[in-house]
């Protein structure tokens, strides 16, 4: 099911929390929102699942106009960060909750009931719990029930408001690969709202960024990554190192001194040089045309070392935090200068 929102502006009171959005999903898609608290994530998914509706705009699924629809005429299911399973009931009961629950006439027979759920415990690799209770399970478990519960009434889209939210970083990671293999096997038009980027990056085909009510930018993982068309998609996807810096005739300067990098062809002015941490090269001691500082913190292991350097300025210092492999010679307290080997530079108005 396609999914196609135009112009969708929604208010609380004087305050809009979407602002004219356009967005497109395709048949099949697993699309993230993407974006800080507050940016209008889950506006846009209720909005989608008719719990709240715009001030103006349209939202079509298929060719239907579903604004003209209720919440359970949609057939969307949801899968919710504290989605409360039944407590009393087993799980193969709140599996089946959906199709019992269904009117009469459209109600499947108790042999259908059971293949149905059956199946569904078998996709979500729970089949052994069908006879315990919600509280006997782990909250991983549980949100997988869940997905299974909101499968069962064989729903159009699938909406899912951080439904790894509540969970441990270990028990996130593996269920973010699980939802991506499951998308993968049934191919179902799914929405999901994280504040993570790394699970938006892992799961999505495509990523929306939003930010205070706009689409910031919609594209691949790789391209909202590798071709952030601003600094706040830069600064929030991946790690990332900004330094306010000016443009003057060509030459980019930091604090007023001349760095090695070049302007990308920007006209002068104010901008934001971006760069991931480990495609700055560390030098010791001062070079010409680099971004000098002391380093101040080191902390992490291995791989993931991480340094933080302070950058000397005019009125005080900038502090920035760059990899620092166990390979790289740096102490706490050693002068150091920075040299981003790639890099993205961002005029202010564009930010
Ligand atoms: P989070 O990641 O924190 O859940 P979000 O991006 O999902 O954030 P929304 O829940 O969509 O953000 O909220 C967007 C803005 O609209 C917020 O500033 C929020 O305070 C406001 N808002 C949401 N619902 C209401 C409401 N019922 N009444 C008033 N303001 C609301």
């Amino acid at each position: 099911m396609k999914i196609g929102i135009q112009d969708v502006t929604k208010r609380f009171d004087a305050f809009v929390a979407l602002d004219r959005v356009n967005l497109d999903i395709h048949s099949g898609e697993l699309v993230a929102l993407l974006g800080p608290s507050g940016s209008g994530k889950t506006t846009l998914l209720r909005i989608m699942a008719g719990l709240d509706w715009p001030d103006s705009g349209s939202v079509w699924f298929g060719g239907e106009n579903a604004l003209a629809l209720g919440a359970a005429e949609r057939h969307v299911g949801f899968v919710f960060q504290h989605y409360a399973l039944f407590r009393h009931m087993t799980v193969f009961e709140n599996v089946a909750f959906g199709l019992r629950a269904r009117p009469r006439h459209q109600r499947p027979g108790e042999p259908a009931i059971r293949k149905r759920v059956g199946d569904l415990l078998d996709l979500v690799q729970l089949s052994w719990t069908a006879q315990r209770y919600p509280d006997q399970l782990s909250g991983g478990q549980r949100q997988r029930i869940a997905l299974a519960r909101a499968l069962a009434v064989e729903p159009r889209v699938l909406l899912l408001d951080e439904p790894f939210g509540a969970l441990d970083a270990k028990v996130r990671k593996e269920l973010r690969r699980w939802l991506r293999t499951l998308h993968e096997d049934i191919q179902i038009t799914s929405v999901f709202v994280t504040h993570d980027q790394e699970e938006a990056l892992e799961v999505a085909d495509r990523v929306v960024v939003l930010d205070k009510g706009h689409i910031i930018q919609a594209g691949t993982p790789q391209q909202v990554h590798d071709r952030p068309t601003s600094s706040f998609v830069h600064e929030f996807i991946g790690d990332s190192v900004a330094l306010p810096v000016t443009v003057s005739g060509g030459e980019v300067r930091f604090d007023g001194s001349p760095i090695a990098v070049d302007a990308q062809g920007l006209p002068d002015g104010g901008a934001t040089l971006c760069a991931r941490p480990y495609d700055i090269a560390v030098h010791a001691g001062a070079i010409a045309g680099g971004l000098t500082g002391e380093v101040r913190r080191l902390y992490g292991l291995g791989a993931l070392r991480r340094a933080e350097v302070a950058l000397r300025t005019a009125s005080g210092e900038h502090l920035v935090e760059i990899s620092a492999p166990r390979a790289l010679p740096v102490g706490v307290g050693q002068i150091v200068s920075l040299a981003p080997q790639s890099y993205r530079l961002f005029p202010l108005t564009a930010a």
